[in-house]
């Protein structure tokens, strides 16, 4: 029998983090473009499920609960973990989020005085904060800020020239170890992604050390398919979702329209092969309901 699957975005971002749209904006533009399951992920918060989850029962559309977690990896890697369908108000997941988040306000005070001294901009926390709707500041906040004062060109020209890795307002934080966002999701019934792993631009031993310290603390998924990779990243990522034994992820990373490059829906599907995440999440529910 052939299983023709839903169309599934499970990874994109809401103004409840560094997202363009509210979350129920977001929802209404997924299901006018096709997407049948949606997961909403923003970075380090969960406060636009709610409102999501609403729009997206009223559209007809399927809701899994989502976030991306900001993780240090071996004392120096940033990298994203997706949570899926967990429960929301599972306490440890919350306390780990608002942890993170401490971080991150610490994070923005110390980059806004780097900007403050070696770009000569005044008041850039208080800038900063206009672009920001919900209670977390991203880097990617700082970028509009930094571009609609006109201080840059283009957004990834904000990156290049302060933003990004090693630029003059770069401030390395600490975020969660691996192992704690791997619990803080698996303990709220959900399962961990790694998100866009090709964009981390590791190497492949560092790679494959990535997978298997994430598959050792019970991460069950990677993304094959993100609109932050190009196709040979997803033929190549498949391959290591096949070795590992890991389940496949697909989604857009969908911001807003100001991505000129990425529209929402239009993200190839999974490669054949790949075992689909959702099949993780309903063998999970067949493994609690037969233990109840
Ligand atoms: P943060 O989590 O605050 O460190 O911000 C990271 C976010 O910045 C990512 O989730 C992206 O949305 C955004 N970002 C990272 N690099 C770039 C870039 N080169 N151009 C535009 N946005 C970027
Ligand atoms: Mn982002
Ligand atoms: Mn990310
Ligand atoms: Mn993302």
């Amino acid at each position: 029998m052939s299983h023709i699957s839903k169309k599934y975005d499970l990874h994109c971002h809401s103004t409840a983090s560094d997202g363009e749209l509210r979350p129920a904006e977001l929802m209404q533009l997924a299901a006018d473009k096709g997407i049948e399951a949606i997961a909403l992920t923003d970075h380090d918060v969960t406060d636009g499920l709610k409102e999501a989850a609403e729009a997206a029962a009223g559209l007809g559309l399927e809701f899994i609960s989502g976030v991306e977690i900001s993780v240090t990896w071996r004392a120096k890697h940033l990298i994203h973990i997706v949570g899926l369908n967990f429960d929301i108000n599972n306490a440890a997941l919350q306390q780990g989020l608002s942890g993170l988040r401490q971080q991150r306000d610490a994070r923005a005070e110390e980059m806004a005085k780097r900007l403050e001294k070696k770009a000569k901009i005044d008041n850039v926390l208080e800038g900063v904060r206009q672009y920001a709707n919900g209670k977390i500041l991203s880097r990617t906040h700082f970028g509009h800020f930094l571009y609609n004062e006109g201080h840059v060109k283009t957004l990834q020209d904000a990156f290049d020239r302060y933003l990004g890795e090693g630029k003059p307002a770069y401030v390395k934080s600490e975020w969660s170890p691996l192992e704690e966002a791997v619990d803080w999701i698996t303990e709220a019934g959900g399962v961990a992604v790694i998100a866009h792993p090709a964009r981390y631009k590791l190497s492949a031993t560092k790679l494959r050390g990535l997978i298997e310290d994430f598959k050792a603390c019970g991460g069950l998924g990677i993304e094959v398919v993100s609109g932050s990779q190009n196709r040979n990243d997803s033929r190549n990522i498949a391959e290591y979702c096949k070795r590992y034994d890991m389940h496949a992820s697909i989604g857009s990373d969908y911001h807003g329209p100001s991505q000129s490059w990425l529209k929402m829906g239009a993200i190839p599907p999974l490669p054949s092969g790949c075992t689909p995440i959702w099949e993780a999440w309903n063998e999970i529910k067949a493994v609690n309901g037969s233990a109840a």
